[in-house]
């Protein structure tokens, strides 16, 4: 085991003070590296850093560029199997999810190099505008915001670091990357990359410590230019409130739901949910947490699901034949077993699972629940579905936008009218048709409506977000001279 260190300014540094800390194993408690505690210090001097990478990078042409992210991307596949065993241990999740995750990086960052070579703008047709002729040429050009500042999640410690940065840095932005203070080694090894790969000094930073204090120095500090957060609602609203007049997109929360209407092919909903609602736990943004079923059809689909959540095999992550590894903490995983025994308590039933041992919970169903209950309107992220009936397809469309929340949601139908109707009604950043909404291509735009946030992700959204539009406007002699 390594000590790691934080990235400042192209070099491997401490913090300024000197702190540092355990990263530990959510599942057995075991010590798995140390980083520095930065502190607002820290964020200053990062800050200071990116300042400087950017003047370099902002005149680095976009070729150039390209060419250091497909190194980057090309490290990050040699590398991907080191960092998922990182990522299982300290994350907790299992090394098959680690794997998949980490066998992503290097196709995020070779779809952002390609976006990043793609900021075209537009000839804006002047003489349409009444009073204004041919003597002039309009037309805009993109160019990088300047210094971002990208705040991870612990729950995809790779993947949603390397959709605020490798778009970032495509788009000719210096980054200071503010990682999840429980997963901050996958964020050092995924930075490793771009430091091999030949990334100027200053251009990529990364700032390992506590959320309020170096999150609040690093949002504050106006020399930045754009915030690239993902993380809970309430610190998102934080952020909105502090950060003053800078670019923002907030990928925040959820209590995503899935609609089984009574023409579905309940084997297959059955199916997805089973994957939808467990994956990683449950601590997914986009986990199919409420799953709004036809009453007609509620007991045939807990006959379907019951099996095949059963059939998830938990335990430890490095374990072979483990599909879903622990909870981020032990009190993460106390939080959610609270939750379920509040449900049951209030005349929810609990259908399976639901037990826990330390930070691991047994992937759980609960049906009979109040659609209106806490247990269906917050943010669960943990292993459990709660399971409500609907009268009809409005029913169902009602339930499902009744949270405060509006990030993925899935329909299960076999009937056109229905999914359009439910397309259009739902209240969601993204709508998936007979699957659930977790499922993520990487270049699609992806984020959320109401509490769940403002702004998309997806390199070609992200970097539409992380650049200026400039309209240029040429003045030539007024056409009517020359006639
Ligand atoms: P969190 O909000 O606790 O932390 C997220 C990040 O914010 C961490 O890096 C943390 O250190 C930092 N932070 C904490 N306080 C801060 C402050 N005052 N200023 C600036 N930064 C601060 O979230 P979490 O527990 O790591 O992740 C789980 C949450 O993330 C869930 O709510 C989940 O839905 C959400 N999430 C959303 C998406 C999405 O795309 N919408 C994706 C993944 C996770």
């Amino acid at each position: 085991m390594q000590p790691a260190s934080m990235l400042v300014g192209g070099a491997w540094v401490d913090a300024v003070a000197g702190e540092r800390e355990d990263v530990t194993s959510p599942f057995d408690g075991h010590i798995v590296g140390t980083v520095p505690v930065a502190r607002a210090a820290d964020a200053t001097r990062a800050i200071d850093a990116a300042v400087s990478g950017f003047e370099r990078w902002r005149r680095t042409p976009a070729h150039e560029r390209a060419a250091i992210l497909m190194r980057a991307a090309a490290l990050a596949d040699e590398r991907a199997e080191e960092i998922a065993n990182i990522m299982s241990g300290e994350n907790g999740k299992s090394l098959v999810e680690a794997r998949g995750e980490a066998g992503r990086s290097g196709e995020i960052i070779r779809l952002s190099a390609f976006e990043g070579s793609h900021l075209y703008g537009e000839t804006l047709p002047l003489d349409a505008n009444k009073g204004t002729g041919f003597d002039k040429i309009g037309f805009t050009i993109r160019q990088p915001v300047g210094v971002v500042v990208a705040i991870s999640p612990f729950n995809y410690p790779a993947l949603l670091v390397l959709h605020k940065v490798a778009p970032a840095l495509a788009a000719g932005n210096a980054v200071v990357l503010k990682p999840a203070r429980s997963t901050p080694l996958t964020a050092l090894a995924v930075a490793q990359c771009f430091v091999d790969a030949g990334l100027p000094n200053g251009v990529l930073n990364v700032v390992t410590g506590p959320g309020a204090e170096v999150g609040d120095a690093l949002v504050r500090d106006q020399r930045v230019r754009k915030i690239s957060f993902t993380g809970s609602t309430a610190v998102g609203e934080h952020i909105a409130s502090i950060a003053g007049i800078k670019k923002m997109s907030l990928e925040l929360g959820a209590s995503g739901p899935v609609i089984v209407l009574d023409d579905a092919d309940i084997e297959a909903a059955a199916h997805s949910i089973s994957l939808g609602g467990y994956i990683n736990a449950g601590q997914v943004c986009i986990s199919a947490q409420r799953i709004i079923v036809a009453e007609s059809i509620v007991g045939d689909f807990l006959d379907a699901l019951t099996p095949k959540v059963q059939a998830i095999r938990v335990g430890d992550p490095f374990a072979a034949d483990t599909m879903v590894g622990s909870m981020i903490s032990r009190g993460e995983a106390d939080r959610v077993t609270a939750s379920i025994r509040a449900a049951v308590a209030t005349g929810a039933r609990l259908v399976t699972g639901g037990e826990q041992d330390g930070s691991i919970i047994q992937p759980a169903i609960v049906a009979d629940v109040d659609p209106y209950s806490p247990f269906a309107q917050d943010e669960l992220f943990g292993p459990a579905v709660a399971v409500s009936t609907a009268r009809d397809v409005n029913h169902a469309i009602e339930l499902a936008n009744s949270t405060a929340y509006g990030l993925g949601a899935g329909v299960f139908t076999n009937n056109i009218a229905n999914s359009i109707h439910a397309i259009r009604e739902i209240e969601s950043g993204v709508v998936h048709i007979n699957w659930t909404q977790l499922w993520r291509a990487d270049l699609m735009p992806y984020g959320g409506m109401k509490s769940s946030g403002i702004g998309k992700e997806g390199p070609r959204s992200a970097i539409a977000e992380m650049t200026e539009v400039k309209t240029v406007i040429m003045h030539g002699t007024p056409w009517t001279q020359n006639q």
